[in-house]
């Protein structure tokens, strides 16, 4: 057994002084505030549960710093992800799934959400181990000591317009199965492990057809979607359905208590009711958003609605949750021109909804809970209930995840 003793710890009735953490057998297995350290393993500063970055395409981390010559919009960044995804393997995939991963686990993240949809070989053709790319991360999430939910992502037409579906071409032909039974089949033979779940996802509306809808949303585990990320997405599906993609995805039995709508920048307020009333969640990726030029989001609204949300890196322009939870709230200011739209409880929330990825024991400091934790040195001025406006990355100083010290 290991004993931690934190100076600040956030607790679930919020942030207490104090606290002894005991783990044993990957478990906090007594958790009291108000004690002295004695012998326990001192952490300085304030001490949060372990981040879930619910949303994230690891291979997209080649890109940083790549992009920003040539200006362009979402659909020309798409080009250069595109250029990258053709050149991959799967050992090239593993390197760069255990670079990205060991990132984010230094970022204070402990279950990783992985959108993963680059299935196939060159052309589409399967490789001898038909997941072969997806074995590739459940690797790299095991070298780099993060768990991983891996989303297995259903791609099978190239984009959608006023006249219907397209056919993939290019590299996209590597993201796609034969059809939806044939997807299903293979992600069948994807077995859960110790520290990997098994997940689904519907790419977009843009890239499953209606017809294959249902199917997706008929495999057990935690599914997610992106959802009105732009609004050529919406405009398309209004134009051939006849409706924003959320009513669809809800008219086809996508939505419900165990989808994460991904994104949802631009959505009407009937679209709102729909998440809510579904019990669908809602994961914002603030930096992508920001750096693709997707728009704001209406997350305040979300909330009020009765929405959960939860955060992601999604393609890894940066690795700093603190920042994503801490952006959250700076671009509804920007958006709304009032400050504090988000508490620091709501943000500290966002950072540690395991749930969405299938971990309903992460993401508390508690007894019984996976031991994850994520110690951060507080900056001299900032008052410790405001840590998540105070800090970065580079001020995590310990992070513990199921009781190994990986920082
Ligand atoms: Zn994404």
């Amino acid at each position: 057994m290991t004993t931690y003793w934190a100076e600040h710890a956030w607790l679930r009735g919020g942030l207490a002084i104090g606290v002894t953490l005991e783990v044993g057998e990957g478990r906090f297995t007594g958790v009291q505030p108000n004690t002295a350290p004695g012998g326990a393993t001192r952490l300085a500063g304030v001490v949060l549960p372990g981040f879930a970055d619910v949303h994230g395409h690891a291979f997209h981390r080649a890109l940083r710093g790549r992009t920003h010559a040539d200006g362009g919009t979402f659909w020309s960044w798409r080009e250069a992800m595109y250029a990258v995804a053709a050149g991959l393997d799967p050992d090239s995939y593993l390197a760069i799934a255990r670079a990205t991963y060991a990132e984010l686990a230094r970022a204070g993240v402990s279950t990783v959400g992985e959108f993963h949809y680059l299935h196939h070989g060159p052309g589409g053709v399967p490789y001898q181990e038909p997941n072969a790319m997806a074995e590739a991360l459940r690797q790299a999430a095991a070298d780099a000591g993060v768990r991983l939910t891996l989303l297995d992502t259903c791609y099978l037409s190239g984009g959608l317009s006023a006249d219907g579906y397209l056919p993939l071409e290019g590299v996209q032909l590597r993201f796609g199965d034969r059809d939806a039974g044939a997807w299903a089949a293979r992600v069948a033979d994807i077995a859960p492990s110790e520290g990997m779940r098994v997940g689904t996802a519907v790419h977009s509306v843009r890239a499953v057809p209606v017809e294959a809808l249902s199917t997706v949303a008929g495999v057990a585990g935690p599914l997610h979607v992106h959802v009105s990320e732009q609004i050529a997405e919406n405009e398309a599906c209004l134009a051939y359905h006849g409706c924003t993609p959320t009513a669809l995805l809800a008219d086809h039995g996508v939505l419900s208590r165990r989808t994460t709508a991904v994104h949802g920048t631009h959505l009407t307020p009937s679209d709102v009711d729909t998440l809510a009333r579904t019990g669908t969640g809602v994961c914002i990726c603030p930096s992508t958003e920001a750096d693709l030029a997707d728009g704001i989001g209406p997350a305040r609204a979300l909330r009020d609605a009765g929405v959960g949300l939860s955060l992601g890196t999604d393609q890894h322009v940066r690795a700093d949750l603190l920042a994503e939870a801490r952006d959250l709230e700076m671009y509804q200011r920007l958006a709304t021109g009032h400050r504090g739209i988000f508490d620091p409880a709501e943000l500290v929330a966002a950072l540690t909804r395991h749930t969405d990825l299938g971990w309903p024991d992460a993401g508390r400091l508690e007894p019984g809970a996976r031991a994850d934790l994520v110690a951060v040195t507080l900056d001299p001025t900032a008052e410790p209930a405001q840590v998540v406006f105070a800090a970065s990355t580079a001020d995590i100083h310990t992070v513990v995840i199921g009781g190994r010290r990986i920082v």
